[in-house]
């Protein structure tokens, strides 16, 4: 994976950077010093590395708006940061850019139970969101397996979904407004706390633009009542071919639970390891919940448990208890934390149709043997989110090179069977140079067109999502003023 090289240019203006950085910041919000720059060299794909020239941590929107005046003023890059969990690359630095931090912007600004909405700002991670509201009785609906560290600004700038997306949506499903900050330090606000845009939907363009396109430094988030109840089930088959077709056959048959989520036989051991969820012995798991009152989840659970025992099941389990349902979903949540403590690995984010996954499953394992590296499956079933886990050694020669040459087959082909590179991580650096797979130059041109508009001189985060040289005439032309 390539990134381009830092312009010596900017790199000689650290100093004076640094210096006007301090005037608009308290001088520990500005971190230049080596040593603690390289806590911002990478994000959760930590197979790249680079430390920033500096790091910033403002704490108000006037600030977020200081900082990116001075960086526009004198050309330097900016990177946008939340929590720094993108598993594709999104907060990796340049050594010629500003990290801009969002961490100090935490607060509840408004919660509205009347009309279901809280405003925060967007360092707030996703997790104490709905720790803000879950007394009164509600909750913030996507959940990213890494909620109780990722923040609102990355879930918004990736789109991020998670396992009960299934029925609630995606983020943009979830965002009402924001208020995003411009390079040139322009505060623009975006929606609002009412359903729908009045005028053209820039909100459906900045959820999703990975920082390209401005700063957001708050957001206004649909709360929903919290579900009466909710139960898992959990379906362990003999392979992966057979748990693809039971999956879609749930949803061929109309029933909309909240989760369907996918693990392999790899994953089952270590996670069980890890966490003990009880999860049975076998080639292929799913957890299928359900939410409602009693009734409801009775009625739900009953047809669900009809398609799963038609496709000869291992094991079927209903979970007796809550104690037992979170049990199931601890491990499915530490799952990638706990597959991090076996081997380096380097996790996918294809999307798919349903009806292919038995198909695409298949390949993957074929294609696993062929590279000799091995595969965990662990995913979003329901609405084809695969999430392959390639394991390799980052000591090894040659493995990260593997490594990422089965990995872009694998995404390859899952644009071949109709679906699309990214389902919620986003394109960052990870899957910057397969954009050509999926888009004609005329698409990336017209993507590229919008960027400009929001910045012309290309200066946020921008060695990502486009590939560097359909990119570069754009980022080789930013001014270089001051
Ligand atoms: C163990 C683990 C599990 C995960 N599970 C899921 C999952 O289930 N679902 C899922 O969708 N993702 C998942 N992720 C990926 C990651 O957590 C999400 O992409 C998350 O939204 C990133 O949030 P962050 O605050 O860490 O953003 P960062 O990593 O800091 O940044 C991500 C992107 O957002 C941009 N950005 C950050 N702040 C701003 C801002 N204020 N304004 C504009 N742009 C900004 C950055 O430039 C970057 O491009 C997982 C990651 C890990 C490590």
């Amino acid at each position: 994976m390539d990134m381009p090289a830092p312009n010596p240019a900017i790199v000689a203006k650290k100093s004076r950077l640094v210096e006007r950085l301090k005037t608009v910041l308290p001088s520990d919000a500005v971190i230049s010093d080596p040593l603690e720059t390289r806590a911002y060299e990478c994000d959760a794909l930590t197979a790249y590395t680079c430390p920033p020239l500096c790091a910033v941590l403002p704490a108000s929107t006037q600030e977020v708006a200081a900082v990116l005046k001075i960086c526009h003023e004198m050309g330097v890059p900016v990177v946008p940061r939340g929590s720094g969990t993108s598993l594709a690359g999104g907060a990796l630095p340049t050594a010629d850019c500003v990290i801009l931090g969002v961490a100090k912007l935490n607060d509840v600004i408004e919660t509205d139970y009347d009309n279901r909405f809280i405003r925060v700002q967007t360092g707030r991670t996703n997790l104490s969101v709905t720790g803000a509201v879950e007394s009164d009785g509600f909750f913030y609906a996507p959940d990213p397996s890494s909620q109780l560290a990722c923040a609102i600004a990355g879930n918004i700038a990736m789109n991020s979904g998670g396992a009960h997306c299934l029925k609630y949506g995606v983020t943009t499903n979830n965002l009402m407004g924001v208020t995003l900050v411009q390079m040139d330090g322009t505060i623009v606000e975006m929606g609002g706390a009412h359903l729908d845009a009045g005028a053209y939907d820039w909100l459906g363009l900045i959820c999703g633009s990975e920082g390209q396109l401005g700063v957001v430094t708050e957001a206004t988030l649909r709360i929903l009542p919290k579900p009466e109840g909710a139960r898992p089930v959990l379906i362990g088959y003999a392979s992966a071919e057979i748990a693809g077709a039971c999956v879609s056959d749930i949803i061929k048959a109309g029933v909309l639970p909240v989760a369907i989520e996918y693990m392999d036989r790899k994953v089952i051991e270590v996670v069980e390891r890890h966490a003990q969820a009880g999860y049975p012995d076998c080639e292929a798991l799913l957890i299928v919940e359900v939410e409602g009152s009693p009734a409801e989840i009775d009625e739900q659970l009953g047809l669900i448990k009809q398609i799963a025992a038609k496709h000869d099941p291992v094991e079927l389990r209903e979970a007796a208890d809550a104690d037992e349902a979170a049990r199931i979903w601890l491990g499915r949540k530490s799952a990638f934390g706990a597959m991090g403590q076996i081997n380096d690995y380097m996790c996918l984010d294809g999307t798919i149709p349903v009806s292919e996954l038995p198909f695409v499953l298949r390949r993957i394992g074929e294609m696993s043997k062929e590279y000799g590296l091995e595969v965990g499956n662990v995913f979003h079933a329901g609405d084809g989110n695969m999430h392959p886990l390639i394991l390799f050694d980052a000591n090894k020669p040659g493995d990260l090179e593997l490594c990422e040459a089965l990995g872009a087959d694998i995404l390859k082909l899952c644009v071949e069977v109709g679906g699309c590179l990214t389902g919620e991580h986003g394109v960052g650096i990870e899957k910057r140079d397969l954009m050509n797979v999926q888009f004609t130059p005329e698409d990336l041109e017209a993507q590229m067109q919008i960027k400009d508009v929001f910045d012309p001189d290309w200066l946020l985060n921008p060695a990502k999502v486009f590939p560097l040289q359909t990119s570069a005439s754009r980022r080789n032309a930013q001014s270089m003023p001051v």
